[in-house]
């Protein structure tokens, strides 16, 4: 079984202790893709290092996170023009609104998600998209910036069916992580009635720990337990979700 986590943190603080013994416990249950989404400056260089530590396994995204704009977001922005010059990165992420934290820079995350975007169109590279409690907000940026280019993920997706359908006529497939195995999760109702070729794996790691690991730190490995509630979703066998989901991570990544 060939699995892809397409949207993991590897380099947070969180891993500190034990970071190559968890990417390994990862790699020993068939999780062997790891892409990793960016959040500001701070973290690139230890984003570099992770994939030279591991070339064959991770696949870099280069983006300013939405919580992290603030008065310097230009030079954030400046950065992420830079690096994607200099580096191969395999998607613009993560980018979006977040109006749950903090509504202060809610015009300059605007900006800067629309500005991205467009880094996105010239690079000819996917966006991963985070969503909190903006979704109105994202989709009205979409609509605006809607292309035959434009394609990515709705990462942790966690909408309503309704929104799902929205965001899947952006041409973006929805990131499904621990979410869908809360009880209040809600998705889990629903999901069956979109078809699995716009789903996407993803844990979220370090946060979002999936059950039974709900509130604990989350890792790599536990993107089996996203996995074993699709296939009960769906009521298909987890080698053929693992497959498609990783098929489907293919086509949005090119790799
Ligand atoms: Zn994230």
């Amino acid at each position: 079984m060939l699995i892809t986590d397409t949207h993991t943190h590897l380099y947070s603080e969180a891993f500190d202790e034990d970071r190559d013994a968890m990417v390994k416990r990862a790699l020993d249950r068939g999780v062997q893709r790891f892409f990793v989404p960016a959040i500001d400056s701070t973290y690139t260089r230890a984003m570099l290092d992770l994939q030279q530590d591991f070339p064959d396994h991770v696949f870099l995204m280069m983006g300013l996170h939405p919580t992290h704009v603030k008065e310097n977001y230009e030079a954030e922005l400046a950065h992420v023009t830079d690096m994607l010059e200099r580096h191969q990165f395999y998607a613009i992420g993560e980018i979006g609104i977040d109006l749950y934290w903090d509504k202060t820079f809610f015009e300059q995350q605007r900006e800067a998600f629309v500005a991205q975007i467009r880094l996105a169109k010239k690079h000819k590279l996917p966006i991963v998209i985070h969503c909190r409690e903006a979704f109105d907000e994202i989709a009205e940026v979409l609509e605006q910036e809607k292309d035959d280019s434009l394609h990515g993920i709705f990462h942790c997706f966690t909408g309503t069916l309704e929104q799902a359908q929205r965001a899947i006529s952006y041409n973006m497939m929805l990131g499904i992580g621990g979410v869908v195995t809360f009880k209040n999760g809600k998705i889990d109702q629903f999901l069956n009635q979109v078809d699995l070729k716009h789903i996407v794996l993803e844990t979220d790691a370090p946060y979002l720990a999936p059950v039974p690991f709900r509130g604990k730190r989350n890792e790599s490995a536990y993107v089996i337990n996203v996995l074993d509630k699709l296939s009960d979703v769906y009521g298909l066998p987890q080698d053929e979700i693992a497959r498609i989901t990783t098929e489907n991570s293919k086509k949005v990544f090119g790799i």
